[in-house]
């Protein structure tokens, strides 16, 4: 396999993540894309151009190229419109393709049901296996949604049906969600792989706590409860202020107060307002222990994590949580919701805790319980930094490459195709690729 495209169309893995729409599969599409061009792949992603001053490509890393497609106006597109420029994305991405000679691209690998679109027709055009990865499927989302949350829309759900059944092989996060993908949608049990994502262990990774706190202007005798991600109700950085206002009262006076941190920007319906959530603290009474922070590049993330007694991810749904995974690769012990793939990123009672529900009372004593006991804590965080080894890109690389290498065999097997389809007449494009790598 010489070179794959990655389709990711309503976020530019250059993109800060923690922010608007750029998040953790803009931070999975990038370490995956750098892993698979250190194993020799070539790797181009599309993604639609957000600035005018977008070049239409840029050589981003060794081996890694990022398109930037001109699909639609640069600014204000919100996600939810953009549906109306797939076909214009797709136009360009084939355009791409058809300056070169037939067999450049020998897979087709789309994030998100938006780029199973466009990667759907793209296998069709060049001759190639699409495997794709949804990342979160509507179905889940809707069924624990977060007051003031917005339902996915129906035809979300009808488009991830249709990728799904096009889609040559799917990759899920967890077990969990290759479940759900037969389960909801049907998928071909035979068709589903797992590839787990990761963190960059070589940025987060335990360091002094003192100079990280001092790197961050933050009191080196407080208790530091840590949220890390985008603002919006489905991640629930309201819930950790609520829970930790009783927390942060009986602290006071105390040798060692508490403080809530707030890392990140925006996002969605963004929690009606941005500074709603200064406005609760406000309410609450707590506005002098809560600190906002906005976006943090990787190396200043990890001092933000290694800063922290505790990191806190209330989720009322999450596909994996990234962040999770990041925390305790920095040595710090998690307090999760039992949702999702954090129940697989947090092992409950050693590298942190989970939490089943979202009723505030319940919040309030997972962080009394978990900070009654500093050395259990401090083993916590040791036992995290251990349990995050499990979690690197070099891993889902791996995951990633059997997916691949099964999408290519049965697609040559078929002749072109899935079996379960007609074949189509073959291509110039697919005779020219098969023979090339088949012999
Ligand atoms: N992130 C970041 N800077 C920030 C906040 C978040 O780089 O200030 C990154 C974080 O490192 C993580 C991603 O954003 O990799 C969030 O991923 P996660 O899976 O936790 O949530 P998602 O955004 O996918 O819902």
């Amino acid at each position: 396999m010489k070179r794959v495209a990655l389709i990711s169309v309503h976020t530019s893995p250059l993109a800060q993540p923690g922010t608007g729409d750029a998040g953790g599969m803009n931070v999975y599409v990038w370490q995956t894309a750098l892993k698979l061009a250190e194993r020799g792949i070539e790797v181009e992603i599309f993604t639609r151009a957000t600035s005018s001053t977008d070049e239409p490509s840029v050589s981003a890393a060794d081996g890694v190229l990022v398109r930037n497609v001109v699909a639609g106006p640069f600014e204000g597109l919100d996600k939810r419109d953009l549906p109306t420029q797939l076909c214009a994305f797709a136009a360009g991405v084939l355009r791409v393709e058809a300056m070169y000679p037939p067999g450049h691209y020998d897979l087709v690998h789309s994030h998100y049901w938006l780029s199973g679109q466009v990667g759907w027709l793209a296998r069709d055009r060049w001759g190639v296996p699409l495997v794709h990865t949804a990342h979160t499927l509507a179905a889940v989302k809707n069924a624990s949604l977060a007051d003031g949350d917005e339902a996915e829309p129906a035809l979300r759900q009808v488009g991830e049906q249709q990728v799904v059944d096009e889609a040559d092989r799917l990759v899920a996060n967890t077990e969990a969600e290759a479940a759900q993908l037969i389960s909801i949608h049907h998928a071909d049990p035979g068709r589903v792989d797992v590839a787990t994502p990761g963190a960059d262990l070589d940025t987060y990774h335990p360091g002094s706590r003192a100079s990280a706190r001092a790197e961050l202007g933050l009191a080196p005798d407080e208790t530091v409860l840590t949220f890390v991600g985008r603002i919006q109700p489905l991640k629930a950085p309201d819930v950790l202020i609520r829970a930790a206002a009783p927390v942060i009262d009986a602290a006071r006076g105390t040798g060692r107060p508490v403080r809530v941190l707030i890392v990140g920007g925006p996002s969605g319906t963004g929690l009606a307002r941005p500074t709603s959530l200064i406005d609760l603290a406000g309410e609450l009474g707590i506005a002098d222990a809560v600190t906002f922070l906005p976006p943090q590049r990787p190396e200043r993330l990890a001092q933000v994590y290694r800063a922290s007694d505790l990191v806190v991810v209330p989720s009322y749904s999450e596909s994996f949580g990234l962040v999770a995974i990041e925390a305790q690769a920095s040595g710090v012990p998690v307090l999760a919701a039992d949702v999702g793939g954090l129940g697989v990123a947090v092992s409950d009672g050693v590298t942190g805790m989970l939490v089943a529900g979202h009723r505030i009372d319940d919040w309030t004593a997972a962080l009394r319980t978990a900070l009654s006991d500093p050395e259990r804590l401090a083993r916590m965080g040791v036992a995290a930094a251990t349990h995050a080894q499990k979690f690197s890109w070099d891993h889902t690389a791996d995951q990633l490459l059997e997916s691949y290498h099964r999408a290519l065999m049965s697609f040559d097997i078929a002749g072109g195709a899935r079996a379960d389809r007609p074949t189509p007449v073959p291509t110039a494009a697919q005779t020219a690729r098969t023979t090339r790598r088949w012999g």
